[in-house]
C-alpha cells in the first residue's frame, strides 16, 4: 500500500468530488441516456496493464456523470431521498481506508463498540425505549426479513431454522395494504410464501385498520393457519401514512405476533419532539427499522434495526464453526450473529461523524426544513386554480393532480399519467408517479441535504409549466 500515492491522488479526487457538489444543478436531475448506452462505450474487457488516474478520471467525466441521475441535486424530489453530506462522505472515506471487518468483536473492536454506542445514540435520539438494542443492517429490506425470520423461529420453537418448514402448519403476516413491497418479497423468502401476506384495508388517511386486522387473524385462525407476524408501517411509501401502533400493538399482543415497525424513511423524523406521538404504542413493539440512509444525511447503506430482545435474535441465525471460537465469545457483541451476512462494513463511523458534526439540533433543523417546504408546496399546489392537492403534507411527501378545466374522465387521467414523465424529461426537476385510491397521482419528496426554498420554489415553476404545456394547442402543433 502506497502512502504517498493515496495522499497525492486523493487531493486530486477530493477536489473532483467537491467540484461535483459544486457544479451539481447544471446537470438534468434524471439521467439522459437509453438502456445500454453507457454499457456501450465501457471497454468489453479490463485492462491488462496499468493505466494512470488521469484517463480514469476523464472517463468518470465523460462517461459516468452524463450517465448518473443526481440524487444530491436540490430539486431531486422523486422516490425517498438517499441523502448525503460533507461528514457522511469523510466518514465513508476513513472506513475505505481502515477497512476491517466487523464480523466479530475480536474482528476490530473499536468497530463493533462504536456500532453499539452509535445505535445507542439513536435509540435515545428518536425516543425508542432504553430495553431497544441496535444494528446496523444493510437495507429496510435485510431488517424486516431479520424481523420475520425472528417471528418465524418464535413461532416455532426454532424448528423451522432446523428442521425446516415442511410439515408445519402455514403461517400468516399481516401489513396494511400500503405497506412496502419489500415486505412480500421479505415473506417469500421467510418461507411464509407470498400467499400468506394479508394485505389489511387501509382508513381514509391510508392507515391500518385495526378492526381488519382483528377481522384477518380470525379468519386465518379458524382456517388452520397460525398469525406469525405484524408488520406496521411508519411512512408509507405511496403517501406517507402511519400506521396506528398502540392498537395494532394490543391486538398483536392479544394473539401472541411478532410486531415489526417499517419506518424506514419517516423514522428518521422521530428525532423531532413533535412527532413523537407515532411511537404512542411503542411498548408492543418487537422491531424497529429506520435508515438514516435515507433521510438522516448519511450515505448509502446504513439502516439502523432495533430489537426488544436481541437474545432472540442471536439465537435465530448464531452458529460457529471452530474458526470463529473466540476467548471474549459470550462476554461480547459478535455482530454476525444479529443478521444475514458474516462480514460487516465500519459503517458505525460515517454515522459517529454525521451525529457530531451535524449534532442532534443541526439535524433537526434540517429536517424541520424539508418538512416545513413540504407545507409550502401544498399550499401552492392549493393556491392554483388547475391543481389539486390530493395527499399530504404527510411530513415532507404531498401528491396531486393537474385538473385543467375542460377535461375529465379518461382523458384527465391520460394527462396525470403522462404529467410526471414529462416532468422528469424536462430535468429541471425529478418526481415519481404513483396512483392513490385508483387515480394516477405525482408524488414528490423533499429531503435531499441541500435543498432550500428557492430549490423547491424552481422546481414547481418547472412543473407548472410543463403541465400546463401538455394541454396548451400551441405545445400540441409542436414535433416531439
Ligand atoms: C425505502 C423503503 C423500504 C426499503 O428500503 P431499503 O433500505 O432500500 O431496503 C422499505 N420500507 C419503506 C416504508 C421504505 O420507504
Amino acid at each position: 500500500m502506497d502512502a504517498e500515492r493515496l495522499r497525492r491522488d486523493g487531493r486530486r479526487l477530493l477536489e473532483a468530488m467537491a467540484d461535483y457538489w459544486a457544479r451539481i444543478e447544471d446537470y438534468p436531475v434524471r439521467a439522459r441516456v437509453r438502456p445500454g448506452e453507457i454499457l456501450a462505450r465501457l471497454p468489453e474487457a479490463a485492462p491488462e496493464t496499468p493505466e494512470d488516474l488521469d484517463a480514469v478520471l476523464r472517463d468518470v467525466e465523460t462517461v459516468i456523470l452524463p450517465g448518473l441521475t443526481h440524487w444530491q441535486h436540490p430539486r431531486f424530489l422523486a422516490f425517498f431521498p438517499a441523502n448525503t453530506s460533507t461528514p457522511a462522505v469523510l466518514g465513508e472515506m476513513l472506513a475505505a481506508a481502515l477497512a476491517v471487518n466487523g464480523l466479530i468483536w475480536e474482528g476490530s473492536p473499536a468497530a463493533t463498540e462504536l456500532e453499539m454506542r452509535m445505535l445507542e445514540w439513536l435509540r435515545r435520539a428518536i425516543g425508542l425505549p432504553g430495553d431497544f438494542r441496535g444494528v446496523i443492517q444493510t437495507t429496510a429490506s435485510e431488517a424486516t426479513l431479520t424481523a420475520l425470520l425472528v417471528a418465524r423461529e418464535r413461532a416455532t420453537g426454532l424448528r423451522a431454522r432446523d428442521e425446516g418448514l415442511a410439515g408445519l402448519p402455514p403461517m400468516a403476516v399481516y401489513a396494511s395494504a400500503e405497506a412496502h413491497s419489500s415486505v412480500e418479497k421479505d415473506v417469500g423468502i421467510a418461507g411464509f410464501g407470498r400467499r400468506h401476506l394479508r394485505r389489511i384495508p387501509t382508513d381514509d388517511a391510508f392507515a391500518m385498520r385495526p378492526e381488519a386486522l382483528e377481522a384477518a387473524i380470525r379468519e386465518d385462525l379458524a382456517r388452520g393457519i397460525r398469525p406469525c407476524a405484524v408488520v406496521a408501517t411508519l411512512g408509507t411509501t405511496g403517501v406517507g401514512a402511519c400506521d396506528p401502533l398502540r392498537p395494532i400493538g394490543e391486538i398483536a399482543r392479544r394473539h401472541g405476533l411478532f410486531l415489526h415497525v417499517d419506518a424506514a424513511w419517516a423514522g428518521s423524523a422521530l428525532l423531532l419532539p413533535e412527532w413523537r406521538h407515532l411511537l404512542d404504542g411503542i411498548e408492543y413493539v418487537d422491531s424497529f427499522v429506520f435508515n438514516p440512509h435515507k433521510w438522516l444525511m448519511t450515505n448509502f447503506d446504513c439502516s439502523a434495526h432495533f430489537v426488544r430482545d436481541a437474545d432472540e435474535l442471536v439465537r435465530t441465525f448464531e452458529i460457529l464453526p471452530a474458526y470463529l471460537h473466540t476467548r471474549e465469545r459470550g462476554r461480547v457483541v459478535d455482530y454476525r450473529d444479529w443478521g444475514i451476512p458474516l462480514g460487516r462494513r465500519f459503517r458505525a463511523l460515517k454515522l459517529w461523524f454525521v451525529l457530531r458534526l451535524y449534532g442532534l439540533e443541526g439535524l433537526r433543523a434540517i429536517l424541520r426544513r424539508h418538512i416545513d417546504l413540504a407545507g409550502e408546496l401544498a399550499g401552492w399546489i392549493e393556491a392554483e386554480p388547475d391543481f389539486r392537492l390530493v395527499t399530504g403534507p404527510n411530513l415532507a411527501l404531498v401528491t396531486f393532480r393537474f385538473e385543467p378545466p375542460g377535461l375529465a374522465g379518461e382523458a384527465l387521467e391520460d394527462l396525470n399519467r403522462r404529467l410526471p414523465q414529462a416532468v422528469n424529461d424536462d430535468g429541471r426537476t425529478y418526481v415519481t408517479p404513483t396512483v392513490v385510491r385508483g387515480r394516477a397521482v405525482t408524488r414528490i419528496c423533499v429531503g435531499q441535504t441541500r435543498t432550500e426554498r428557492h430549490h423547491l420554489r424552481e422546481a414547481w415553476r418547472a412543473i407548472v409549466e410543463v403541465a400546463r404545456g401538455l394541454v396548451s394547442p400551441i405545445d400540441r402543433r409542436s414535433p416531439g
